[in-house]
């Protein structure tokens, strides 16, 4: 493996701009270790080595400069990419090339950050595993036997198999974090509305938020302060001022920090190895100088219910859309058969089962006589949970708890139990549904089955440099900044 792949994207970035090694020179590197190792991972579904090496190009002219020129990035493919195939996981999209680049996308090319490709997802990032792939399951690089996470598994394999130092992710209800988890890798889901949505294809719109995923916190600051800021092209878009995201991950001073730990997410159905790791970092945090509290958020228990009849419900109107005339694929069109009879056979081929179940669920929580009880009653949780987070952060700062309930489970075990595999993001749903910020670090391996374990940490809305202030210290106390480095050799 060349030494080049293995560094940060905040080194990567220093030598190039010092000209101790050129742009086009580390996207090689970074094209060659895909062409070793991604037969084994399956992270990308499209390579565009032509684009990236002609963007390092423009790098190495000195055309492009900023923290992160010369970087490579593993783009999830449910962000569109002008003239760049984008899929989102869905046979119902193949073929479809975009017109026009996201928002993130024309403001990673103009800081000169090099796409190497889209990577793999579960079908229109509706799951925790990337089984829901119509192209097939992406490999944890820890143990090829089991999942990266999901949705945005393709992403997070890719950065932990150093095949890029950098990814996108989109994180509804813990998209971006629960791969992070268990690929001992980091990942952000920014404040609600922090990063433009134009150009992310829309699952759940009131969820959905694009993020960083990197190998360490400085890293996914990096680039969270290159993608974030108001878009007059997104009308949910935050205008205000960036927190300062940046300064906070380079300083881990949380003296005097009051960290609360979630009391609801613990317990049954926790693995005892991410419990062990979890207290530990929370002593740890202590040991530096954080004031620890316990919280009770007594509402919390009643999110996964809430988000599985908001996200879906959201969804079955969002991807009405796909209806054979507009995008993509289009079945049983002879000439004949009328529209609807398209649309359906069209619908019917072009959606995995987990996104008809969605459908379905979502159309009849919408529909008469059944919204008051499903929708309307799932929207007056949501109202709870956001009160319980404005209660807890009256008394602290931040909130952390474990960022998913066990390690990566093995490939096959949970495509067949829905709920088993919604259980994955019990404790990461509740901030999407508050809106607020939130990250997963590596906090060290499980005693039980040496895989990543990942520490979550919460923060309220606009407060984003403090999730990045006490990660920090979290990586620099742990050393987890080098996990990936016990990693087995691919
Ligand atoms: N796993 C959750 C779901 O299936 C969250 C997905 C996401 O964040 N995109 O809906």
């Amino acid at each position: 493996m060349s030494e080049l792949v293995r560094l940060s994207a905040a080194e990567t970035a220093a030598r190039i701009a010092a000209r101790d090694v050129s742009a086009v020179e580390v996207a090689q590197a970074h094209l060659d270790r895909v062409d070793a190792v991604d037969g084994k991972v399956h992270a990308f579904l499209h390579l565009d080595s032509a684009g990236a090496l002609a963007q390092a190009r423009r790098v190495d002219a000195g055309e492009l400069t900023g923290p992160l020129a010369g970087v490579p990035l593993a783009l999830k493919d449910v962000i569109v990419t002008k003239g760049l195939p984008t899929t989102a996981g869905s046979r119902i999209l193949e073929g479809w090339v975009p017109p026009y680049d996201a928002t993130i996308v024309e403001r990673m090319r103009a800081a000169g950050i090099v796409v190497l490709g889209k990577t793999n997802m579960d079908e229109f990032a509706m799951g925790s595993s990337t089984e829901h792939s119509a192209f097939g399951p992406s490999h944890n690089p820890w143990d090829l036997s089991r999942t990266p996470g999901g949705s945005g598994g393709g992403s997070s394999a890719a950065v932990a198999s150093f095949q890029a130092p950098l990814g996108i992710g989109t994180d509804t209800g813990g998209s971006i974090r629960q791969p992070a988890a268990v690929t001992g890798t980091v990942g952000a889901k920014p404040t609600y509305g922090g990063v433009s949505r134009y150009g992310l294809i829309a699952f759940s719109s009131s969820l959905d938020q694009a993020g960083p995923c990197a190998r360490t916190v400085l890293d996914a600051a990096l680039l969270h302060a290159v993608i974030a800021g108001h878009d007059p092209r997104d009308s949910t878009s935050i205008d205000a001022p960036v927190p300062d995201i940046v300064s906070a991950a380079r300083s881990a001073e949380i003296t005097g920090m009051r960290v609360g730990v979630v009391a609801q997410f613990k317990g049954e159905g926790y693995a005892p190895g991410v419990l062990a790791r979890f207290d530990e970092a929370v002593a740890t945090l202590e040991k530096l100088g954080a004031e620890i509290v316990e919280v009770s958020c007594p509402h919390f228990d009643y999110a996964l219910p809430a988000y599985y009849l908001i996200a879906p419900s959201e969804a079955s109107s969002n991807l009405a859309r796909y209806d054979a005339m507009r995008y993509g694929l289009r079945v049983g069109d002879d000439g004949v058969a009328g529209a609807e009879e398209v649309m359906a056979l069209t619908r019917e081929a072009g959606f995995g089962d987990e996104v008809k179940r969605r459908i379905i669920l979502g159309t009849y929580a919408l529909s008469a006589g059944y919204y008051d009880a499903y929708y309307g009653q799932a929207q007056k949780v949501r109202t709870l949970i956001a009160r319980d987070f404005s209660a807890a952060f009256e008394q602290v700062d931040v909130l952390v708890s474990p960022t998913t309930p066990t390690t990566a489970f093995t490939l096959g075990e949970r495509v067949d139990d829905p709920m088993a595999m919604y259980l994955a993001d019990l404790c990461t749903i509740p901030s999407n549904l508050y809106g607020g910020p939130a990250l997963s670090v590596p906090c060290g391996l499980s005693p039980d089955d040496g895989l990543p374990v990942g520490f979550q940490v919460m923060a309220p809305v606009q407060a984003d440099e403090r999730m990045y202030r006490l990660a920090a210290a979290v990586e620099v106390a742990l050393g987890t900044d080098r996990l990936l480095e016990q990693a087995p050799e691919l």
